[in-house]
């Protein structure tokens, strides 16, 4: 034992309360003293008398002999410590009592400390290591501050020894409630199984614990799927119908943090399964827990929600797990496991991996509906296995994307894009597609089949990126690129806590009057040697990676609080115009971060227009044109940017709630010739039909500004008025053509 019981004094406190209310509810340190001189025994409580050790009072049980005490052992339970005298009615009746305790008895969590009155009582070293005696003390070297050192150290690994076995017991049940759950089919038996072992874990009665399960965070449809107890007729209920609100809060508050919540009122926890939607499950307990008991309940929670998952996917994959149910090939598993097989078996001598895509498959997969879309990769799958028979393999592994593993000589830009150029027939439509294709060597793969899909990937990435309708093959700048987009993107990260990115706006003017109607917000990123990197070579970083989100709120308090500065400086009623990339839209948070910062700026929604792209407004129609008619009935206004440069089809483009159309430059620039003047012309009035009003973007020239004019376009925004200014040049910009105009 150690000899710096000074530390442990310094823990001894004096209850202020009386200790005997907490006797007998297991809230006490249970003591057991076994000593024949009736004096050691007073002189022990009085010692300690009011004091508590590790959080509890201590409770006193007294033998006088090895026979008293055998009888307390034998129906008292949770005895923490036992201070035992080793010589009684033999000089070896305490030392005797030791193997009867721990074998007899089994009690092998209880702490023993013996006492004896001479230094020649001392037992063997034997003993004291084989039978598990906590301390050996001379009952002269017992002053109260030592023996409430002996016994603090002794309760502490009482505590402890108790710790573990609670763990080790729950953990079992743990393992084997997740090995019964997974032989049980549904989710109903699955959620009462999750109740019956939760409360077999908690030693409480299968008595109030209801499961509760949200299908859509948003509609608050959130229902009770199994019930126990007086619950039980609430079973297939809205959470809604439940009538007690502490229980309804709790459940509530865990779905929504997707944490455990433990109140005063009972246990929520949270079985989230990314398969099965939230799950939560509440149990009404008084009891508190402590700390390892809440270790304990997450353990149980995660080892639930692996369950759950696994129970949805015990089908899915032995259906799923290599097949494409679409196309009935193959799919990226499959693929995966036949690369690395054969790169392991060295049977790749002059095969390559081929990825296939098919250009411009989402448009015409909204344009046209997902049925045809469907029916367009099973032709694309079927053409796949009669152009490449054995020993090629040919596997679906996204979306569009397909693969060919085989011979190099049979893969070639012929043997590739040809195929596709003869239209398919889909449902009696005559479909013509382009295919772009990536191909990578795999002599030049450093690794497996996952890692010659990666490579597959980037080269089909750059080749999407420069071009449709061919075939590329791999070259080792393109792993560079990659690596150096990486680079990059780190570099933004770290510039974006540097604050190295600043905002600039340019001016908006409407063509009738020149009046400055608003400003465009646009990035700016100069690094640490000075040098400006084009937003158009970091903001898709930044899509990529996710980074747009938390940067995209930023640029939008930024830009807010710059209108609020030119408001209160007397340019008022002028907006601001933020762009909002397609990532930031998608994130389900975006609603209101457009709302709390423009309340928390003091800027009113209509001072606000946000710009989104074309092909955003494109690709999953239904679901954008929900979110833009939330942000036009917030008080936004919304244009679309960059127009002219998508695939628009006009029959969505008046569905959608636009308010500006932005000619993209490369329309503006093309207004010089006859069709591209023609184009312009043919969009001005077609947006005046959509009552949306036009601006034309990157206007460099007074012939583009007298075209625009004629035609009844808009507004304008170019280097041919204004640049994009930082706000104090901005400032001094707008107070110099205001003096100019008068
Ligand atoms: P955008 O939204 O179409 O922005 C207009 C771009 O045209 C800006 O380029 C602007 O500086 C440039 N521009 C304006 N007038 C002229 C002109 O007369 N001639 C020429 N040649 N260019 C002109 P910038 O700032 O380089 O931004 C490029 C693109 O990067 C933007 O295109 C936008 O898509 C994106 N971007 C810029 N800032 C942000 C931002 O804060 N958030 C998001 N999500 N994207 C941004
Ligand atoms: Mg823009
Ligand atoms: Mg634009």
């Amino acid at each position: 034992m150690s000899n710096d019981h000074s530390d442990d004094d310094g823990i001894m406190q004096f209850a202020a309360e009386n200790t005997d209310e907490r006797v007998g509810r297991g809230q006490t340190w249970r003591v057991l003293i076994i000593d024949d001189e009736k004096d050691v025994h007073s002189a022990t409580t009085f010692a300690l008398r009011s004091t508590e050790v590790v959080g509890r009072p201590l409770e006193f049980l007294h033998a006088t002999s090895a026979r008293e005490a055998q009888q307390i052992l034998r129906t008292h339970k949770d005895i923490a410590v036992i201070l035992l005298d080793v010589v009684m009615e033999t000089p070896n009746a305490g030392l005797d009592l030791v193997p009867l305790i721990r074998d007899e008895l089994a009690i092998k969590d209880t702490r023993i400390i013996l006492r004896t009155g001479q230094p020649n009582q001392a037992p063997e070293i034997e003993v004291i290591r084989d039978y598990d005696i906590n301390d050996y003390k001379l009952k002269s070297e017992l002053t109260q501050s030592r023996l409430f050192a002996s016994l603090t150290t002794a309760i502490r690994s009482y505590k402890q020894i108790q710790t573990i076995e609670a763990g080790k017991k729950s953990l079992a049940m743990i393992v084997k409630s997740s090995a019964q759950l997974l032989t049980e089919s549904g989710l109903h038996e699955f959620a009462q199984g999750v109740i019956l072992h939760l409360s077999g874990l908690l030693s409480i009665a299968p008595e109030g614990l209801i499961c509760a399960r949200r299908r859509d965070r948003n509609d608050g449809n959130t229902r009770i799927i199994a019930a126990a107890g007086h619950y039980k007729p609430l079973i297939n209920k809205p959470l809604s119908e439940l009538n007690e609100e502490d229980a309804q809060n709790s459940l509530l508050e865990c779905l929504d943090s997707q944490c455990n919540i433990y109140n005063k009122h009972g246990i929520a926890l949270y079985l989230g399964s990314e398969d099965r939607g939230d799950m939560a499950c509440f149990v009404s307990s008084a009891a508190e827990l402590d700390e390892v008991d809440e270790q304990l309940l997450e353990l149980f929670c995660s080892n639930i929600t692996i369950c759950a998952d696994n129970l949805g996917h015990v089908t899915q994959l032995s259906e799923y797990a290599y097949h494409d149910a679409l196309t009935g090939l193959p799919n990226r598993n499959a693929l995966v496991d036949y690369v690395s097989k054969a790169i392991a078996e060295k049977r790749v001598e002059g095969y390559c991996l081929c990825l296939i895509d098919i250009d411009n498959f989402s448009e015409i997969n909204t344009s046209l509906g997902q049925d045809y879309g469907d029916d367009l990769l099973q032709g694309v799958a079927a053409k796949m296995r009669e152009q490449f028979p054995a020993p090629n393999f040919v596997a679906r592994i996204f979306g569009d994307t397909f693969a060919l593993f085989g011979p190099s000589d049979s893969i070639n830009q012929d043997r590739i894009i040809k195929p596709f150029s003869s239209p398919f027939d889909i449902d009696g439509e005559e479909q013509i597609i382009s295919v772009t294709a990536g191909v990578v060597p795999i002599s030049e793969v450093n690794g497996d089949g996952e890692e010659a899909i990666k490579d597959a990937t980037i080269v089909l990435k750059t080749a999407k990126r420069h071009s449709h309708g061919e075939v590329l093959l791999f070259r080792h700048n393109m792993i560079d690129d990659a690596q150096r987009r990486l680079g990059m993107l780190r570099h933004l990260r770290s510039a974006f806590r540097l604050e190295q990115l600043f905002m600039v706006f340019q001016p908006k003017l409407r063509l009738s009057d020149l009046e400055v109607t608003g400003f465009e917000a646009l990035i700016r990123w100069r690094d640490e040697n000075g040098e400006m990197i084009p937003p158009a070579t970091f903001i898709p970083l930044a899509e990529q990676s996710g980074l747009i989100v938390e940067m995209g709120a930023w640029i939008y308090k930024q830009s807010l609080m710059a209108l609020k500065d030119l408001h209160d400086q007397g340019w008022n009623d002028r907006h601001m115009s933020v762009n909002l990339s397609v990532a930031q839209l998608q994130h389900r948070g975006v609603l209101d971060m457009l709302k709390n910062n423009a309340a928390e700026v003091g800027i009113d929604p209509k001072w606000v227009n946000l710009e989104i792209t074309e092909s955003l407004a494109i690709s999953d129609f239904d679901a954008t044109l929900d979110l833009l008619n939330d942000i036009k009935a917030m008080g936004f206004t919304l244009s679309l940017d960059d127009f002219g440069t998508g695939y628009s089809s006009l029959n969505l483009l008046h569905r959608l709630p636009i308010d500006f159309l932005k000619l993209d430059r490369s329309l503006v620039e093309a207004s010089d010739s006859t069709s591209g003047g023609d184009i312009l012309e043919m969009i001005v009035q077609l947006a005046g039909k959509l009552g949306m009003e036009v601006i034309a973007e990157g206007v460099e020239e007074s012939d583009q500004v007298s075209f625009l004019k004629n035609l009844d376009c808009d507004h304008a925004q170019g280097f041919y008025y204004a640049k994009p200014m930082e706000k104090d040049v901005l400032l001094t910009w707008l107070t110099n053509k205001e003096n100019k105009n008068v």
